[in-house]
């Protein structure tokens, strides 16, 4: 009888406990397999040839000239170049860390000048301005700066890029209620095709300042560059989970009315089940000014985030097991407190490809904030359309812009950057341009405009009709420097006279 009664629960358990172990299995061995078929790195470019981060612009270049770790030597070296260059009708690209991704640091047959060891760094703490070599990268210059209890104030999300590139395409980040970078910069030292060296700034030189800022290395080569920081503030983390058509109601209740929010961003859901209609709207407000210890913690959490990442590739479970794990993690972070310094000093290996067959591609859209939605529709309408493995999709909003003569911000936008996992083949390049063009139509249509760091996927038509001054700004281009010593493919694409067009 005991025995019997025994086994009659034994069973029930046992199948209770069979349901727990494959539940549980099912995502743990979704992460092991992400994590076992990780790739180890991606092929680079052979001797004589130059590509960026996307993989997808290998063009023979003359020479490759890696600028002296002296900064007064490299400047003596750079003015040399470009005489030499000139005489011998050589063109001259420039190059940061090469995450543009439209051939914006080569130009093919000339010469690409790595600006990465131009990375000097110095503080005045009087003033609170930096001076920083236009070679040197956020991850450099946010441990610095934390030194002094001081941070960089605006900037991309990830710290891997330099700053003259930065500057150059006129970053933005999520720093809340903020302009692009350009706002931010005092003056700069720029080398031009005459050989001179002049310095730029809202009173010297303003015409210059204007078209370098967002200016991608068409007027010559940035040396070194005046920024203003802020300081490196203790903030505390907050998350909200609405609909996306709820998200501008819920952000004006509880961002815009709260003056200590000081960085937000939004996150848009990408499984296909309800697509792009969930967003998680992070913030952080100031929580103190106090003293802050110096330093930077390892992510311990950094290989598992990976995984998560990897999983949601090709995989709409993987892209749900995402979004329902980050839900949980970042509900347990609210309250916890982190110093600007902290938030904005991430690196994207979380996240960047390290597969030879695949790459990754970001768009970048900029929307009136009253259109919000309306855009999120026009991408939930394109996005099936296509083959493209979309993995994320962020918000920020981005002030205007009064500094850069090619602005991309004319009145407060918010900003969508799309992140997807492409192919390597014609065929995918293909169906990433024809979506590329369609997602710029609907952002043209609702009064917005595109990113220009990315892929040349625009036609010509659409870069003009989003940057209706871009042709007075090749016109200024040839102006400055009439025999087109610096070039790269995006003004060979649009702006030279005989333009190759995509
Ligand atoms: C994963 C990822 C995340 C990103 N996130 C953001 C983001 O959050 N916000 C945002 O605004 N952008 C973002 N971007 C775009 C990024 O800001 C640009 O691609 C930026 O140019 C990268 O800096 P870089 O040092 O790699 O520049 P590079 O790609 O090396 O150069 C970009 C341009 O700047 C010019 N240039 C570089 N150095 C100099 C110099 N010293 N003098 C004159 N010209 C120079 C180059 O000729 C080129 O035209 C992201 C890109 C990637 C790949």
């Amino acid at each position: 009888m005991g025995t019997a009664r025994r086994k009659r629960w034994k069973w029930p358990i046992l199948a209770t406990l069979i349901l727990i172990v494959a539940v549980a299995a099912q995502p743990a061995w979704k992460l092991w397999h992400a994590y076992r078929s990780d790739g180890t790195g991606v092929p680079l470019p052979k001797q004589g040839v130059a590509d960026d981060v996307s993989r997808l612009n290998a063009t023979p270049i003359d020479s490759l000239v890696r600028v002296s770790e002296d900064p007064e030597e490299a400047v003596a070296q750079l003015v040399s170049l470009v005489t030499l260059a000139a005489q011998r009708h050589l063109p001259i690209s420039i190059a940061g860390a090469r995450h543009s991704m439209g051939g914006h640091t080569i130009a093919r047959d000339g010469v690409q000048v790595d600006m990465l060891p131009y990375k000097q760094l110095s503080l005045d703490t009087a003033t609170h301005i930096l001076t920083v070599g236009s070679g040197a990268l956020w991850s450099e210059a946010i441990p610095y700066l934390d030194g002094y209890g001081r941070a960089v104030a605006v900037m991309q999300s990830d710290n891997a890029f330099s700053v003259g590139g930065s500057i150059s395409v006129n970053c933005h980040g999520w720093q809340h209620n903020k302009a692009p970078i350009a706002s931010t910069v005092e003056s700069f030292r720029l080398l031009k095709a005459d050989g001179t060296i002049v310095r730029c700034s809202r009173t010297e030189n303003a015409e210059l300042f204007s078209l370098v800022l967002g200016g991608y290395g068409l007027f010559g080569i940035i040396l070194d560059v005046d920024l203003r920081t802020v300081p490196n503030e203790r903030y505390t983390y907050h998350r909200v989970v609405v609909g996306s058509d709820n998200y501008v109601d819920m952000y004006t209740r509880l961002v815009d009315t709260d003056t200590n929010v000081r960085m937000v961003y939004g996150r848009l859901n990408v499984n296909a089940d309800d697509f792009l209609q969930r967003a998680m709207l992070n913030y952080f407000t100031f929580d103190s000014a106090a003293p802050i210890p110096g330093g930077f913690e390892a992510d311990g959490l950094a290989d598992l985030k990976r995984s998560i990442f990897l999983a949601s590739k090709d995989d709409d479970y993987g892209k749900r097991l995402r979004w329902n794990s980050e839900q949980a993690v970042t509900k347990t972070r609210i309250g916890t407190r982190i110093t600007r310094n902290q938030v904005m000093n991430e690196s994207p290996s979380i996240y960047m490809n390290r597969t030879a067959d695949h790459t990754d591609i970001l768009h970048e859209y900029f929307i009136p904030r009253r259109n919000f939605s309306r855009f999120i529709a026009a991408m939930q309408q394109h996005m099936p359309e296509h083959k493209q493995d979309l993995l994320n999709v962020t918000v920020r909003n981005v002030y205007r812009d009064t500094d850069s003569f090619l602005s991309y911000a004319h009145e407060e936008n918010f900003a969508f950057v799309l992140f997807f996992d492409q192919l390597i083949t014609p065929e995918a390049e293909a169906d990433m341009l024809a979506l590329t063009r369609k997602l710029i139509d609907a952002a043209l249509a609702l009064d917005g405009a595109y990113y220009l760091p990315y892929r040349l996927h625009a036609s010509p038509e659409q870069l003009r009709k989003a940057y209706p001054m871009a042709d007075a700004f090749f016109a200024r281009k040839r102006q400055y420097d009439p025999h087109e010593l610096f070039q790269n493919t995006f003004y060979r694409t649009y702006g030279a006279p005989s333009p190759l067009h995509p």
